[in-house]
């Protein structure tokens, strides 16, 4: 009896040949690469498909993939990481670090529902992986739609910036004018006060208010803005010169997964203005972080070198290696 792999057609057979060719390459953990040295080639797979596309030839992608080696992928800082108690009962710590390691993700600005798993993941900082913790004004996800204007947040937040270490207060959602009360006018002077960022899933409008509240809130705009097209943003980034974009599920920047020229135009603008985040907020996204980081390598590849490496990994870099002043880290409001 036949083998049934005498049946495929030739083309067949040359297909499954420069795809073992390919994960050979892989499993030799040969990173991907351009033509051309540089953060380009570090950052993008796709090119190097279609040069071994096009020649078809095993000895030539090993040629253009030899000059990789010294050429690790640009590390990213992951600044919209969830630790959520559905993700601590489904990922052990060392699975999270080894997800984090197989993508370069070399720091996390990490946070949860409850706080205890930012804990966890703080307490596996290494000379590999910086954690930056945030504490979250939520006890359990029904506290989402009332954390602005329940006066236990206070109590909340004083309780766990007792235990030192948190950067910041967020992620938190708020819209619209939500965002005018008494509760949150003290979380944002408690943190502005603290030197602590807020990191916010909010609108136009509560961003607006958030800012009128305390001009010297040091705002991370989660999502920038979600769905706020890029010319208001662009506004935002004017109006506010201290706010940060963060831009998980802004899959309107890509077409065919490469940067629209509205979004290239912006973040050129204001390359020193933009952070990064997978967003796992649910284990779905955890599955998929891999997809995730991929897709930010995608269109981090059509920007220039300083540009690409700035938004993956300077901006927020350099958000949270300068220490706080004693004075913030030992002042109560
Ligand atoms: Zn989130």
């Amino acid at each position: 009896m036949l083998h049934p792999r005498e049946f495929e057609p030739a083309d067949t057979a040359r297909y499954r040949a420069r795809a073992s060719c390919s994960k050979a390459l892989e499993s030799e953990g040969l990173p991907v690469q351009t033509a051309s040295p540089g953060l380009r080639g570090a950052l993008n797979g796709r090119r190097v498909k279609r040069i071994r596309r096009s020649f078809g030839c095993c000895a030539i992608a090993v040629w253009t993939a030899l000059p990789a080696l010294a050429e690790p992928p640009v590390p990213i800082f992951d600044a919209h990481l969830h630790y959520n108690a559905e993700a601590v009962a489904a990922y052990s710590v060392p699975v999270v670090l080894d997800i984090l390691r197989r993508n370069n993700v070399r720091a996390i600005l990490v946070t949860s529902t409850p706080n205890e798993g930012t804990r966890m993941l703080l307490a596996a900082t290494s000379a590999d992986l910086n954690v930056v913790p945030f504490v979250r004004p939520y006890r359990s996800d029904a506290d989402r739609a009332n954390w602005f204007r329940d006066p236990g947040t206070l109590t909340l937040l004083e309780a766990e910036l007792g235990r030192g270490a948190y950067r910041g207060v967020g992620e938190f959602h708020v819209f619209g004018d939500d965002a005018a009360g008494e509760v949150i006018e003290r979380v944002v002077d408690l943190a502005t006060a603290r030197e602590l960022y807020l990191h916010a899933h909010c609108d136009e409008r509560a961003l607006e208010l958030i800012l009128r509240h305390n001009a010297a809130a040091r705002v991370i705009w989660a999502h920038s803005g979600f769905s706020v097209p890029p010319e208001r943003l662009e506004r935002a980034l004017e109006r506010y010169p201290a706010l940060r974009g963060e831009l998980s599920y802004r899959y309107d920047m890509t077409s065919s997964g490469r940067l629209t020229a509205a979004w290239r135009r912006l973040l050129l603008r204001f390359p020193d203005r933009f952070v990064i985040g997978s967003d796992t907020w649910v284990n779905e996204r955890w599955e998929r972080y891999d997809e995730i980081i991929a897709w930010y390598r995608g269109w981090l590849a059509d920007l220039p070198e300083d540009v690409a490496k700035a938004i993956a990994w300077s901006n927020a870099e350099a958000m949270f290696s300068a220490p706080m002043t004693r004075r913030a880290a030992t002042q109560q409001p």
